[in-house]
């Protein structure tokens, strides 16, 4: 059975990919953190599409529990192949470099960069062994331009730019691609606050994204139609980079 793995698969553009991988025929993985009853939610939307999956509880920034629930998933089910991994797990917690905490460097390094590490050194294992394998990892504008009060989220996703940048030299040979997607504004929970009147002036299509259109371009880089493209960033917003 052909699985696909998506961390932080119970909301936004995380749970907008668990339906678009379900649609490809993908039995999905939905990770979640804490929001069980949307990962629930997630699960019964990919049912819906005629596809199945399961949840998997774990912290992505905590590498015990990440060895533990999914290292042991995976020795529990070796009939089952990790065939798309989708690190999309983020958070941002924003200030200003003068009044950043050292708490708030950490938890968005940690979740991030750190979960980007951890997560896919356990799965690339299997996709090497089976010479096919498909990771994408969802960045950010601001990982390629900078923005101004998001200096840990800015290093956060550049890091995880250059780490795609990196696998994708080392894993090409085995069938292996490894890809970026960076969204501008999309309309999550994570942009909730801001006001998106005020800002789609800046943006040239003059809205925000949906999770959808986020999860249309990873599904294509999922798909084997993509086996030429490696070691990409392909933006997602709106035309906006400046
Ligand atoms: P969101 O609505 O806040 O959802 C975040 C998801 O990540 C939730 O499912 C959450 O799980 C999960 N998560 C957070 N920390 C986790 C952890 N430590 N371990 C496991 N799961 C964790 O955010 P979103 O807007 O969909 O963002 C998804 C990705 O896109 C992020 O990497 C973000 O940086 C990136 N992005 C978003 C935008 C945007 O405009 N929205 C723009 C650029 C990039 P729980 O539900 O359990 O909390």
């Amino acid at each position: 059975m052909k699985c696909a793995l998506v961390t932080g698969g119970s909301r936004g553009i995380g749970k907008a990919i668990c339906t678009e991988l379900a649609t490809l025929g993908y039995y999905i993985l939905i990770n979640y953190r804490s929001n069980e009853a949307e990962a629930n939610d997630t699960l019964a939307q990919v049912r819906a599409k005629g596809s199945d999956g399961e949840i998997l509880a774990f912290d992505v920034a905590d590498r015990n529990q990440i060895s533990s629930v999914l290292g042991g998933w995976i020795e529990k089910n070796a009939d089952k192949e990790i065939e798309v991994l989708v690190n999309n797990a983020g958070i941002k917690d924003d200030g200003l470099m003068m009044w950043m905490k050292d708490e708030q460097w950490d938890q968005v390094l940690g979740t991030s960069l750190n979960g980007f590490f951890f997560v896919t050194r356990l799965i690339l294992n299997n996709m090497l062994l089976r010479r096919y394998g498909r990771i994408i990892n969802v960045v950010s504008l601001s990982g390629i331009k900078g923005m101004a009060g998001q200096v840990n989220y800015s290093a956060a996703k550049a890091g995880v730019i250059g780490s795609t940048k990196a696998l994708a030299q080392e894993v090409g040979r085995r069938g292996i691609t490894v890809n970026a997607v960076a969204p501008g504004f999309i309309k999550t929970d994570m942009t909730g606050e801001l006001n998106e009147k005020e800002l789609q002036g800046l943006i040239p299509v003059k809205r925000f994204g949906n999770p959808e259109e986020v999860a249309y371009t990873v599904g294509f880089l999922a798909s084997p139609r993509s086996g030429y493209i490696t070691g990409e960033v392909i933006s997602v917003n709106g035309g906006l980079y400046t």
